[in-house]
């Protein structure tokens, strides 16, 4: 999960104001890091640490889209 690694990684290093332990993560899982670099900045999440701070409920929301809209 990619939270729990940045999480992680931000407990052992200070946020270098870049998403660096997002794309650490992507190269790692073999992702693409430039459309979840994109998401998490549409979403307020411009480094590591404001992505911890202001992205993880909108991902969550958008893994989990709820299913409450109902006819
Ligand atoms: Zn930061």
């Amino acid at each position: 999960m990619m939270f729990d690694a940045i999480d992680h990684a931000l407990t052992h290093n200070t946020c270098d104001h870049i998403l660096r332990h997002v794309r650490e993560w992507c190269n790692q899982n073999g992702i693409e890091s430039w459309p979840i670099e994109t998401w998490l900045q549409g979403n307020g999440g411009y480094c590591d640490c404001e992505v911890l701070a202001n992205t993880e409920q909108s991902f969550q929301e958008a893994c989990n889209p709820r299913d409450d809209v109902q006819e």
